[in-house]
């Protein structure tokens, strides 16, 4: 039985502005719903409770994806939850193509399991992904994180909000409409997880 209950957290909605290539080309939400939906199927299979914070296409409300969130975790006391927040980065208004490209992932402020956990998944992408720039805060233990009270990290789970290359960069467009790198992104993803499962059952069996 795998300990952790995984809140999937699409980004955005297909009505937000911006949140897309500057040739409209790659929308954020619908990239982020199809990551989603494979890394359900994977995780499911191994076991794993699999819940979203929003279900539909549209931007719910922040804070109500935190409520939901919130409400899920209650339904699974017997289950630690882990949002994972899936989104594309972006270095302008989305009108311009622009230079920056590469990898970060957020959590709240603060030292919290939750950048335990974030760790586990950014060693991962460092792995399945050597090319990429990796955006760290630091290269140091816990402290690869960026770290940022975005609305959807601040509830009563632990949380990760991955920014998966850049949407005004062309390279780095190409790469996110390249299925073999999109299969390649939820295999990491996955594996964090378990890194981040077994790391719970270690601390359990203590
Ligand atoms: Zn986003």
């Amino acid at each position: 039985m795998k300990k952790l209950l995984i809140i999937l957290d699409p980004a955005h909605g297909e009505e937000t502005p911006g949140k897309r290539s500057p040739d409209g080309r790659h929308r954020e939400y619908k990239w982020s719903r199809e990551r989603c939906e494979q890394i359900e199927i994977l995780l499911k299979a191994y076991g794993y409770t699999v819940v979203w914070s929003n279900t539909t296409d549209k931007e719910i409300g922040l804070t109500k994806r935190v409520q939901a969130a919130n409400a899920l975790a209650k339904q699974y006391p017997d289950l630690i939850p882990l949002m994972v927040s899936l989104h594309n980065n972006a270095a302008g208004d989305g009108s311009n193509w622009m230079q920056a490209s590469g990898i970060e992932v957020f959590t709240s402020v603060g030292r919290t399991t939750s950048d335990i956990f974030a760790d586990f998944v950014l060693k991962q992408l460092k792995e399945w992904f050597p090319e990429a720039k990796h955006r760290y805060s630091k290269d140091e233990y816990l402290e690869r994180d960026k770290e940022s009270n975005f609305t959807v990290l601040t509830g009563n789970y632990s949380a990760m909000l991955v920014e998966f290359l850049f949407q005004d960069n062309k390279d780095d467009v190409a790469l996110l409409e390249d299925q073999t790198v999109n299969k390649r992104f939820e295999d990491s993803i996955v594996s964090g997880i378990e890194e981040c499962n077994n790391y719970v059952l270690t601390k359990l069996t203590k």
